[in-house]
């Protein structure tokens, strides 16, 4: 199918739009392969059914493995470049059909993924020479698998996924999230279009028109998947760990940042309030509360609020909990929060309080007492709880608790190495920020390469290439030692 034109791929797109939007058998979970699903979509990599995906990904999984490691090079380029060109256009369906974050923030994650995931040179191989010979060590693919993207970030997902999983040679079925299929069959669509523009094999990445939990679930069984990746919330972490096979599991945060008194406050105040808002707080490595030290919490609040902060009064704050939370479960405790808000402009959520606001506002923020559940919530919309505490000590004591442990993401502001040191050991998280907002520690505006599956649970980290990797080790006895 090499030389598909954008208006055929706007045209299959159309066609994808309308049979999930009712028109075909897929959306209306009459048939599991509607008849009016287009041939050329099975080509593009999409399909009615995890089988039938499954199948096509084998299938291309086997072509691509005799292609070497120069044709991944060329295929992870041609996606780079295709994503260069259709990244705004994602950036703004992934807005329009989730309803979450913030358009100009899609567009910079997805330049962000497309720039900076790593590809085949994050496959170093190993060798070991002595008296016996030589052994070598190489980071080898898995063969298909199976990943399930969240609605919280669904095209920098799929691209960044795409990347890693390619470059380290596998092929892949999508899962994606019901609220984005949309946006994600569109974006695998694209992805396949480059892949072939590049002279790689047809359904390298697939997803299914329909997907639903329980088709993620089958995916995770399914035979033909040697590797599960998941990212998302605590049950899709849950399902695939019960699921048998080896799984990579990204799940859920709730990253404290601390402010001590020695930090530079009127940039720790510019930095949280650029990271905490971004995309609307979506983001699962967005910082979620601010513990700041009392000699210095007057100036932290007030410096918020000259940077895009809209500061919550003690007596608007039962009007803003009422609109938040569905139900609570008393003090320290996580609440229930209305899904509706989760990644609404502030100025939205707090005109529904009553609050006059205009959308130049970034953040709503609000002090509360450390029994207050906003705090032990990740409530992934951009009101944001504040909190003070005695010193530094008590601060980092405070988040560990805060962050439940997931070990995901923390960060502090401070000039005391002591503390930065203490904090950066202690919370023994995937993500540590010092003295910058949390999106530095994905690599924007920080040093390193990104990644959107940060697997804590099962400790990956940021995932990149040699996380989808398996390693192999071929033994030489007695010769090829040149010394
Ligand atoms: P979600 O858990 O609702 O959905 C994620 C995906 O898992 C979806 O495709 C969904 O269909 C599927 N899913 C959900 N429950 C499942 C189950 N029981 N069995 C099989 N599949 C299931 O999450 P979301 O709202 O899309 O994303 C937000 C959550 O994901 C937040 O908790 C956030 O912190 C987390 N997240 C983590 C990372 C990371 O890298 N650690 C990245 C993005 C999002």
């Amino acid at each position: 199918m090499p030389g598909l034109s954008d208006q055929e791929i706007d045209l299959i797109a159309q066609r994808i739009v309308a049979d999930l939007s009712g028109r075909g058998g897929a959306a209306s979970g009459k048939s599991e392969k509607p008849s009016s699903i287009p041939s050329a979509v099975g080509e593009m990599g999409i399909f009615g059914t995890i089988d039938e995906a499954v199948k096509a990904a084998s299938v291309a999984f086997c072509q691509y493995d005799q292609m070497g490691l120069q044709k991944r090079n060329d295929v992870i380029a041609s996606i780079r470049k295709s994503m260069r060109e259709h990244g705004d256009a994602l950036a703004r369906m992934a807005w329009e059909e989730t309803g979450l974050g913030r358009y100009e923030d899609k567009v910079k994650k997805n330049k962000l993924v497309t720039e900076k995931t790593p590809g085949t040179e994050d496959l170093p191989s190993r060798s070991i020479t002595g008296d016996d010979g030589l052994t070598l060590m190489e980071l080898a693919p898995y063969g298909v698998i199976g990943a399930i993207t969240p609605t919280t970030n669904p095209t920098s997902t799929i691209i960044n996924n795409t990347i890693a999983m390619l470059a380290a040679g596998n092929s892949v079925v999508f899962n994606v999230h019901p609220n984005a299929k949309r946006v994600s069959c569109y974006n695998v669509a694209i992805i396949n279009k480059a892949i072939v523009a590049a002279g790689g094999p047809r359904n390298l990445i697939c997803c299914i028109t329909n997907p639903t939990v329980e088709s993620a679930q089958g995916l995770m069984k399914h035979p033909g998947v040697r590797l599960v990746v998941v990212t998302g919330g605590g049950g899709v972490v849950k399902a695939a760990m019960e699921s048998g096979k080896r799984a990579i599991c990204a799940g859920p945060g709730n990253p404290p940042s601390v402010v001590d008194e020695t930090a530079d406050i009127d940039k720790a105040a510019r930095d949280i309030v650029a990271g905490a808002s971004f995309d609307n707080n979506v983001i699962c490595t967005d910082e979620k509360e601010c513990l700041v030290v009392s000699s210095v919490a007057d100036k932290l609040v007030k410096a918020m609020t000259y940077n895009g902060a809209y500061l919550i009064t003690k007596e608007q704050l039962p009007a803003v909990e009422k609109v938040l939370f569905t139900k609570q479960y008393g003090p320290r405790q996580e609440a229930d929060i209305d899904r509706s808000l989760i990644g609404k402009n502030a100025s939205v959520i707090l005109q529904k309080a009553g609050i006059r606001c205009d959308d130049s506002i970034r953040l709503g923020i609000c002090e509360v007492d450390h029994d207050h559940p906003l705090l032990w919530t990740e409530q992934m919309m951009p009101i944001f709880p504040v909190t003070r505490v005695r010193d530094a000590d008590e601060g980092i004591d405070f988040a560990l608790q805060l962050e439940h442990p997931r070990r995901h993401t923390f960060s502090m502001h401070s000039e005391t190495l002591s503390n930065l040191s203490r904090m950066a050991r202690e919370c023994n998280a995937s993500i540590f920020v010092k003295n910058g907002p949390n999106y530095a520690g994905l690599g924007f505006g920080g040093e390193g390469f990104t990644s959107f599956t940060i697997a804590s649970p099962t400790g990956e980290g940021l995932t990149g290439p040699h996380s989808f990797s398996r390693w192999r080790r071929c033994t030489l006895v007695g010769a090829f030692r040149i010394v």
